[in-house]
């Protein structure tokens, strides 16, 4: 990789990881009225070959068992329905595709349908639309899953399913760019904190850039850039298998994202289907392991999704891949926010897999941060790095 070098030597924000997390806050910033400073965006890969955003799902959902984070989902969907608008209004931008299909949580323990029961009361108080299904219902609305061992299931067809989570982030690095921000490839390989305040930042190339705000934004490696700083962060890469099958007899209605009592999850991918699984040994991995287990598929997903499924006993994988999450080892939750002592130094780390449909409202709730000093709109300081520090979970029961 052919590193550049900036155009500055002082930049009011330093963005580290030019993925979805910091275009997101390199978009909002530029796009804040309360904001004119300049924006360096670092960017170890401009190809995002290895980052956790080519690798996604894409999909977004209301049934979280904790208020605010259906709030910042809410938020996602306000964002992708009204995608031009937010972009300024520009003719350019396009609608983004959704589908709408919803995520199906299947429970086939008493342990498990009570937590589902728990959440739709939670989720249908801040205004969710998820059911409880009983098994018969279930087969009723979609006659091609086997429900013998299915105690309930919890469905939403209300803003959640699909979104085009690619062309967002496109969009937002484009924009930011556009309003002046600057991307440059390039690693950040350390960073000089003195009197509780980072300075600046060294690059791989040598030189030394000072900023007013770091912005950690660098996914599964975050720990690497709070360690340069001083700091310890619970992150690391978990991978995660996804592919991408052909069924010889197709559904005829569409699959919504089902999330199996085996682990294994499956909905409908525009014509195909997308299945995904985490490893059964279920560790930090090195950062640039991406190999599949040849074994998986033929040992635990095809099975699952066979027994789910009885149409998919004839199916062909077209693609498949592993991805990372930042995997956040205190509670599987965003780490959002400044640190507590060296302020000027923001995390936006330890999204597992849901930081796609996190990303705008974290991208909202930094630039906010950032331009007043404090959240604006949805206060995010739960999911802030004092609870790491204090060792205080954030209390989320709807982990995939
Ligand atoms: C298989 C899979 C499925 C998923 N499905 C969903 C889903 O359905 N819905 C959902 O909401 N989320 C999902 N996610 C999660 C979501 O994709 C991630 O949370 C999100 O993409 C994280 O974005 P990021 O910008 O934080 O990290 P990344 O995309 O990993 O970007 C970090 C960037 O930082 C760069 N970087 C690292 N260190 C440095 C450095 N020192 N200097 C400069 N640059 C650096 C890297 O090169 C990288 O480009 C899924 C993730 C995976 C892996």
């Amino acid at each position: 990789m052919k590193y550049a070098s900036p155009m500055m030597r002082s930049y009011d924000v330093v963005i580290v990881g030019g993925a979805i997390m910091g275009s997101s806050a390199a978009w909002f910033l530029t796009d804040s009225a309360d904001f004119d400073g300049s924006i360096l965006v670092v960017e170890r890969d401009p190809s995002y070959e290895f980052a956790s955003t080519s690798h996604t799902n894409s999909c977004m959902r209301q049934q979280f068992s904790n208020e605010l984070n259906i709030r910042i989902s809410q938020f996602a969907a306000e964002f992708v329905r009204d995608f031009r608008s937010f972009m300024g209004g520009d003719p350019d931008v396009p609608d983004l595709a959704v589908n709408h299909f919803g995520y199906m949580y299947l429970a086939d323990d008493d342990d498990f349908a009570a937590v589902l029961r728990q959440n739709q009361l939670t989720q249908e108080a801040f205004g969710a639309g998820t059911k409880i299904m009983s098994a018969a219902e279930i087969k009723a609305a979609y006659p091609f899953y086997n429900v013998e061992d299915i105690i309930c299931g919890s469905h939403n067809l209300v803003d959640e399913g699909y979104f085009d989570g690619g062309t967002m982030f496109e969009w937002w690095r484009r924009k930011a760019r556009q309003n002046g921000a600057e991307y440059l490839a390039n690693e950040v390989v350390d960073v000089s904190v003195a009197h509780n305040q980072v300075e600046s930042v060294t690059l791989a190339t040598g030189e030394t850039v000072s900023c007013g705000t770091l912005i950690n934004a660098s996914g599964p490696r975050s720990v690497e850039v709070a360690k340069l700083a001083g700091f310890t962060l619970p992150v690391e890469p978990r991978k995660r298998y996804t592919f991408i099958f052909d069924a010889a007899d197709k559904l005829d209605q569409t699959l919504p994202l089902t999330i199996d009592p085996s682990g294994v999850h499956v909905r409908d991918d525009g014509g195909a289907y997308l299945a995904g699984c985490p490893p059964d040994v279920d560790t930090a991995v090195a950062y640039d392991d991406f190999a599949m287990d040849p074994d998986v598929w033929e040992d635990k997903v095809w099975p699952a999704l066979a027994n789910r499924i009885p149409a998919f006993e004839r199916i062909k994988v077209q693609t498949r891949w592993a991805g990372h999450y930042a995997y956040n080892t205190v509670d599987h939750n965003v780490v959002v926010g400044p640190h507590p002592e060296v302020n000027n130094f923001v995390f936006m780390n330890g999204f597992s897999g849901h930081g796609l449909q996190q990303s705008p409202a974290m991208g909202r709730g930094v630039s906010e941060l950032v331009a007043h000093g404090s959240y604006q709109t949805l206060d995010l300081s739960s999911l802030g790095y004092e609870r790491i520090l204090a060792n205080v979970p954030f209390v989320e029961t709807a982990i995939i």
